[in-house]
């Protein structure tokens, strides 16, 4: 997706992605709204990974990055913290 609050200079993989030129909206879908269509999109885009990725990385809230919605994301933060969190405890 095009990343609306990007200011440093772009990411590379951006230009790979099959949403570019889809209406943004339908990647922020109003609450409650289907994610389908957005999903749709984004299955066979090659840049799923990065784009998930930098949603991660900057802690992205709202809409439909990589594939998942915001619940979905915020499931993977919470299981690769749990992660970090045991291999601390195994390295102690
Ligand atoms: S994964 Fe989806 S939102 Fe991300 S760049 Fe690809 S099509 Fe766009």
């Amino acid at each position: 997706m095009e990343q609306p609050n990007d200011t440093d200079g772009g990411e590379s993989w951006q230009m790979f992605a099959n949403c570019l030129g889809v209406d943004p909206d339908l990647f922020f879908p109003e609450r409650g709204a289907s994610t389908k269509e957005a999903k749709g999109v984004c299955q066979g885009c090659v840049v799923r990974e990065d784009c998930l990725e930098y949603a991660l990385a900057n802690g992205e809230k709202f809409g439909i990055w990589g594939g998942l919605s915001e619940r979905e994301r915020r499931r993977i933060r919470r299981q690769r913290a749990l992660a970090r969190a045991a291999q601390q405890t195994r390295t102690a």
